[in-house]
């Protein structure tokens, strides 16, 4: 069953030196219960796409595609009623920096309690039980005092707990997180992942998780889905695109992957260049420039999408089999 649909979106956002072109033309489906990655490098359109399904965007942005529902509602004919039961109440968001999205002014009490009292309609005694629940629910010790303490008297990995605290309070059916434990240390960010695995279990909320880190997507997600300049480069089950990867963006993330045997997080190695200039895009593949195995084909045409399975997917001329015959040797 399909929770969330999109077909071909588009995000443009249009500034003094013309228009931004940040996400390209995609589709993708998270079904009921499921867990989707979006792998990408800062910038290759991530957060832009989930962003522009929650509206929550700019007003220089234009968002454009042929179909966008969440749980069989169009989420483009929604008015602003419906938007915000959308946000706080069906979709749920954690983001990067705890700290930004938090009011360093009010008590963390305060900030759970709010969306509660509007959205569950419940009263100030009835939303501080809830509130000290899903405390718990996320393993904040002695929730009770915590209530009354601000932001700046939690840590960084207690801060996250409690934004997910926050997105999970009115019971959401899609949990968005978006690079969730970026500025967290290992240890920290594999107790909030765990923390999430769990949530997931007990609930069955959809989550997508927003990351540059394939690490981290293969311990949460089933499928996952590769961004690049703006596009879904390949897509498939978290084994299909680990075991079996086709793109040679896919190739490089997973060469760049820290070993386990390291320990420590290490900064990835990032592939050579960079990113296409999402202001006049390249007419032909986006990582042509970067790719090693680039063809004629490949800066004149952008390669469609071939399928090798049901669900695997990926955009690259080598796995075309015209191209392949014209031009490999
Ligand atoms: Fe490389 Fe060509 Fe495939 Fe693009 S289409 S990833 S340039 S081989
Ligand atoms: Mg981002």
């Amino acid at each position: 069953m399909k929770l969330l649909q999109i077909e071909n979106l588009r995000t443009t956002f249009q500034i003094e030196a013309g228009q931004v072109q940040a996400v390209r033309g995609i589709s993708f489906h998270v079904n009921k219960g499921e867990s989707v990655g979006i792998v990408g490098e800062s910038g290759s359109g991530k957060s832009v796409s989930m962003l522009s399904i929650m509206r929550l965007l700019p007003e220089n942005a234009k968002i454009e595609a042929e179909r966008l529902t969440f749980d069989g509602m169009e989420v483009m004919e929604m008015d602003h009623k419906q938007m915000r039961r959308l946000h706080g109440n069906d979709i749920g968001m954690i983001f990067q920096d705890p700290m930004t999205s938090l009011n360093p002014l009010f008590t963390i009490g305060d900030q759970i309690m709010e969306p509660i009292r509007i959205h569950l309609k419940l009263s100030k005694q009835e939303a501080r039980k809830k509130a000290i629940e899903v405390l718990r629910m996320v393993e904040i010790p002695s929730p009770e005092s915590r209530l009354h303490q601000y932001p700046h008297e939690f840590s960084g990995g207690m801060r996250q707990r409690v934004m997910i605290a926050i997105a999970i309070s009115c019971n959401p059916k899609l949990l968005i997180a978006d690079e969730p434990t970026t500025a967290l240390d290992v240890t920290i960010q594999a107790q909030i992942l765990d923390l999430m695995r769990d949530l997931k279990k007990k609930s069955n909320t959809s989550i997508v998780l927003i990351t540059h880190d394939l690490g981290v997507v293969a311990s949460m997600c089933s499928r996952l889905m590769v961004m690049y300049g703006g596009e879904i480069v390949e897509e498939g089950t978290t084994r299909e695109v680990f075991y079996s990867p086709q793109h040679p963006y896919t190739w490089g993330l997973i060469r760049s992957m820290p070993k386990v045997s390291e320990g420590e997080k290490k900064k990835l190695i990032p592939i050579p260049g960079s990113p296409p200039d999402l202001l006049s895009p390249p007419k032909g593949c986006a990582f042509a420039a970067r790719c090693e195995h680039a063809m004629k084909i490949c800066v004149q045409f952008s390669p469609p999408p071939v399928s090798l399975s049901d669900s695997h997917r990926v955009a690259c001329w080598l796995m075309h089999p015209k191209a392949a015959k014209v031009e490999r040797r």
